[in-house]
């Protein structure tokens, strides 16, 4: 018989993704939806100023880049080829749209991906997020099975 040390966890609590991920779209604390998750432009606050809950164990990295990239390429690669392909304009109003029309969406768009990245962190219980990390699964190693 295999005996795990967590066996007495406690039950994560709910967290609703669909609802945590459009908070943090809106760039809103997941747990509440009304504190502001950000203290300046991309600097996520260390709790929120609402409720309180901690938002400093989010670990976003680079993961927001690569979502904006995959999504403005997905904009901006289509409607430049069609352009190309419907009016053929000047290579100098390509060099006008399209630089600027990324680096615009670039930044519209970071900001509410790393809410969403931070607050599905936060929903699946995260680096750190998960209330009872001590007892947490991820902590645990082969010497912590008591075989019998
Ligand atoms: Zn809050």
């Amino acid at each position: 018989m295999i005996e795990w040390s967590n066996a007495a966890r406690e039950p994560f609590p709910v967290r609703p993704r669909g609802r945590s991920l459009l908070r943090g779209l809106r760039r809103r604390c997941p747990a509440c939806g009304e504190g502001r998750m950000f203290r300046a432009f991309l600097k996520v606050a260390d709790r929120c100023a609402h409720c309180g809950e901690e938002l400093h164990h989010h670990e976003a990295d680079d993961t927001p880049a690569y979502f904006v990239i995959f999504i403005v390429g997905h904009i901006v690669v289509p409607l430049l080829l069609l352009v190309e392909m419907r009016f053929a304009p000047p290579l100098a109003v390509h060099f006008a749209i399209w630089p600027a029309l990324t680096l615009v969406l670039a930044l519209v768009l970071i900001a509410p991906i790393k809410g969403a990245v931070v607050a599905m962190q936060w929903a699946f219980g995260m680096h750190g997020f998960d209330p009872a990390p001590e007892s947490s699964a991820s902590q645990t190693t082969s010497r912590d099975i008591t075989p019998s």
